[in-house]
């Protein structure tokens, strides 16, 4: 579906090893280095190179190599000592440099100001310790094959938590990281009934006090001026967390889908959902085959990886969480005719989410029954019922896989249905949804325009699509159409977030995924949309505001 020459030069810069030429080479080199056998080598083949299944980049680029690296998300811990901090940074350019990114919460440190004992000198703090790590990944990722990504986290409780949350509003600042706020539901239930003049935390150096109110303005401003902090909700990760025996979660990969104990790692893997589409009608039986042959291999590369250090191996081994999900979701959905923001659109994505997780699950069972359940099933959320994995399911941003797959990234709306790519010499290509041109075609048809007039019609749709992003206001156009085929800026925030909620329900995990509002939308909207997040048993948000970063990294015409 996606442009060819796109995907060349994707592959030429990041994928191929030495000796392969394309696409399928890779998929023959990942599917010989973890089946079991040579029928499975055949189906795990099959299912890549059909775009049906694919795991995520470290897989892609690693696996059968020396490196062997498969796994795309890691936390590390951050202790409160010289020592602590600097091994949590060498660990993360370790990871960086396989292809992972890696999150870190850094509350565990002292706020800036305090007494150093060893030193008789004072602390730095959260927000100068993330600068220093910010540097090393940026050293890091010069000449790698992927950008080292970064979470920083701070609990809304930590005393620094004012500078923490301001620590990106200045252009190009912690270019690494995203930034998110762990907050809780005591914090959000006093934002909910608005006593915004509750002393929230004392400052221990200054004594200062800081209320509930004053935190609140610094995010929902951060969030409306900046598309930052991220929210991540500590409660709902905790009341899922499937082995509370082994502590809280308060950490997350970078892009927030992956909530993990310190040195856990996680392998994602995503089922081209447009490519289980027969005829506008989902193959449930496809789906759910494909979802349990999904589950046998990220469970694999689990026992196939080379981990980057001790700790981690033995964490991830501990719980053997894998991250099942979904991508091009908004171009099933336009194929079965369903609209992103309708409820119809909603409960039949559900339904999906709720087919995959069932079939991760009863796979995961079957696993177990063979090979054992994960080390720490006792006393996990699963004690009544062996399983192999402590959590299956997630919905990853798929950015690369996406793209080599030819579909919609995720569970995200499409950007665009027509936008121009350059490849790495620098040509140009105007890309059309390729569903979008066929549902075209058929709605100028069922207007009665004629062969030549159709053609006409359907580059002049091309053309506005291109140039304004959306069909909108083409009032000429038949509203079912005009229904379907809404983009990411065209569907409301509240039915973003609707999308994200029922899906949540299903997945294990979290769930990656931004939040549009047009670049109207207030102070206030951001608030509500926090809120609504949290009502609704989100694990996390994150909102971006049309035109309010100056970088903006999807641009209608521009998408390198
Ligand atoms: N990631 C990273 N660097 C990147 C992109 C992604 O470290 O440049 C990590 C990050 O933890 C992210 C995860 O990989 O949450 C999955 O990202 P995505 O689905 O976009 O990866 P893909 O497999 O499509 O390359």
């Amino acid at each position: 579906m996606s442009s060819q020459p796109v995907v060349d030069s994707i592959l030429s810069a990041r994928y191929l090893r030495k000796g392969e030429k394309d696409f399928s080479d890779i998929c023959r080199r990942t599917a010989a280095a973890l089946a079991e056998n040579n029928e499975e080598e055949a189906r795990f083949f099959e299912a890549m190179t059909s775009l049906r299944f694919l795991p995520n980049s470290p897989t892609l680029m690693n696996a059968g190599t020396e490196l062997g690296q498969l796994s795309a998300c890691f936390t590390l811990p951050v202790p409160d000592s010289i020592d602590g901090i600097f091994d949590a940074m060498k660990q993360g350019a370790i990871i960086h440099k396989t292809g992972g990114g890696t999150g870190y919460n850094f509350s565990r440190l002292r706020p800036e100001g305090s007494p150093v004992q060893s030193t008789e000198g004072v602390a730095s703090g959260p927000v100068s310790f993330m600068r220093v790590f910010n540097a090393a990944t940026e050293v890091i990722k010069q000449g790698g094959r992927r950008r080292g990504a970064n979470m920083g986290i701070l609990n809304v409780w930590h005393p620094d938590i004012l500078p923490f949350i301001t620590a990106k509003t200045k252009e190009g600042e912690f270019a690494n990281f995203n930034i998110s706020v762990m907050v809780n539901d005591r914090f959000m239930d006093l934002v909910s009934k608005k006593q915004f003049d509750t002393v929230w935390l004392t400052h221990p150096r200054t004594g200062d006090t800081v209320t509930v109110g004053r935190i609140w303005t610094a995010i929902v401003e951060g969030i409306w001026k900046n598309g930052e902090p991220g929210i991540l909700f500590f409660d709902e990760i905790n009341r899922r967390n499937p082995t509370p025996q082994l502590g809280e979660i308060d950490t997350t990969n970078p892009c927030g889908e992956q909530p993990l104990f310190p040195y856990e790692s996680c392998v994602l893997g995503s089922i081209n959902l447009a490519a289980c589409m027969r005829g506008g009608v989902l193959d449930e039986r496809l789906l759910e085959e494909t979802a349990r042959m999904g589950t046998r291999f990220l469970d694999l590369v689990i026992d196939k990886n080379t981990f980057p250090i001790p700790q981690i191996a033995e964490a991830t081994k501990r719980t053997r969480k894998i991250g099942l999900g979904l991508m091009g979701v908004h171009d099933a959905l336009l194929m079965a005719g369903l609209a992103y923001d309708s409820p119809e659109g909603r409960a039949w994505c559900e339904r999906v989410m709720q087919l995959v997780t069932s079939a991760a699950v009863k796979e995961s069972r079957e696993l177990a029954a063979k090979r054992g359940p994960f080390p720490s099933w006792e006393g996990s959320t699963w004690k009544e019922f062996p399983v192999r994995n402590a959590a299956m399911t997630t919905v990853a941003p798929t950015g690369t896989i996406s793209l080599l797959a030819g579909c919609s990234s995720g569970i995200e709306p499409i950007f665009s249905f027509a936008y121009t790519r350059k490849n790495t010499v620098g040509k140009t290509f105007v890309i059309v949804n390729p569903v979008f041109r066929e549902r075209l075609l058929k709605t100028l048809s069922t207007m009665g325009f004629g062969n030549e007039e159709l053609e006409k019609k359907t580059e002049e749709v091309i053309t506005h699509v291109h140039e304004k992003g959306t069909v909108q206001d083409l009032l000429w156009l038949l509203t079912d159409f005009r229904s379907l085929c809404k983009t990411a800026l065209d569907i409301g925030w509240k039915d973003h977030i609707l999308m994200q909620a029922a899906l949540q329900k299903h997945v294990h995990a979290s769930i990656s995924k931004t939040i549009n509002m047009p670049a109207s939308a207030t102070r206030d909207d951001c608030a509500e949309a926090l809120l609504m997040a949290w009502t609704l048993k989100l694990k996390g948000i994150t909102i971006y505001r049309t035109g309010s970063r100056e970088d903006v990294v999807l641009s209608l015409k521009e998408n390198v």
